[in-house]
């Protein structure tokens, strides 16, 4: 049987290490400060958000939820982020993804300042994993590498499958897994014969957002599976993964649960990399 990897004991030990990070910012007068601007109103990105928010207020952080309506124009939402750009107090600005379909979403991402995309999805950000620099890092890819490296699991050298290839989660979990010296195979809805691909993976990634997808009999015996999908299923009272996670847990050496595995870790990234904002920009108020 699997081990669990657990995301949820692991985010509380780390974000109380970043809470003593902001109260030694507070005490010099800088309060590390995030605003999260929302498109419309997703449920579930309405969700995401306010969990942000309450995890900034968690340890201390400031945090501004920024609505705006489903008809929102690119200029209004552009304009908004230029005047964050600006404001000395925000050391992070995050967009929610994703944006309603009329907006363009790469262009919104691109006007935030590099020093403030605590987010890690901008395309400079995602252009510096691809020349193994690193600033900011997407926050859910940092997230699961970081729960494996704490685990103690070895990426180096490891055989892995990301199955997924958005902005925000497949393409840089992938290169991310290639900076760590994995060797990384990227699968999509156009690849064939994803079942013996998934079978030779000492690390699978699944980045679907299908409910249940991988099955338990893909995964080799002793891979690790990270499993970033969040789903709901109409009928069912929990939320599930990607991974059909009673199956894989038989054969997998280690697991993560939905919940409580790649979620919370994404928002202790945005937390941790937001006060890395504020150690390095952030300006002390002057009494
Ligand atoms: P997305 O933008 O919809 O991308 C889904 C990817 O899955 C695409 O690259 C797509 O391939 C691929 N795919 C779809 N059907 C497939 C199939 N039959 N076989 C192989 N690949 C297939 O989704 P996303 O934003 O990356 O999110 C994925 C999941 O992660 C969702 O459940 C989301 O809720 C979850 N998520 C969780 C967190 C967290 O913090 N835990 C954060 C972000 C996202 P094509 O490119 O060919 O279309």
């Amino acid at each position: 049987m699997a081990q669990i990897l657990d995301g949820k004991a692991l985010s509380k030990q780390i974000r109380a290490e970043i809470q003593k990070d902001v109260e030694i910012l507070i005490s010099k007068g800088i309060t590390p400060r995030l605003s999260v601007i929302l498109i419309g109103n997703d449920p579930a990105s309405v969700t995401y958000t306010n969990m942000k928010k309450k995890a900034c207020e968690r340890i201390g952080m400031i945090s501004d939820l920024i609505v705006f309506p489903e008809n929102a124009t690119q200029e209004e939402v552009e304009n908004k982020i230029e005047e964050l750009n600006k404001d000395i107090s925000v050391h992070g600005i995050m967009v929610q993804h994703p944006v309603p379909k009329h907006l363009d979403e790469l262009s919104i991402l691109s006007k935030v300042d590099i020093k403030k995309d605590v987010d890690g999805i901008s395309s400079h950000s995602l252009g510096n994993l691809c020349l193994d620099t690193q600033d900011y890092v997407s926050c859910t890819p940092f997230g699961i590498i970081t729960m494996l490296e704490k685990y103690g699991i070895e990426i180096q050298g490891k055989r892995a499958v990301v199955v997924g290839r958005s902005i925000i989660l497949g393409k840089p979990v992938a290169l991310y897994l290639l900076q760590k010296n994995a060797t990384v195979t990227i699968c999509h809805s156009k690849t064939k014969d994803l079942p013996s691909i998934v079978k030779e993976a000492d690390i699978v990634v699944a980045a679907i957002g299908k409910p249940e997808f991988i099955k338990g009999e893909w995964i080799k015996k002793g891979a690790v599976v990270v499993d970033a999908g969040y789903n709901k299923v109409p009928g069912r009272d929990k939320d599930v993964g990607d991974v059909e996670f009673e199956e894989a847990e038989k054969v997998a050496s280690w697991i993560t649960p939905v919940p409580g595995g790649v979620g919370p870790m994404t928002i202790t990234m945005l937390l941790y990399q937001t006060v890395l904002g504020a150690k390095k920009y952030g300006t002390a108020r002057i009494h």
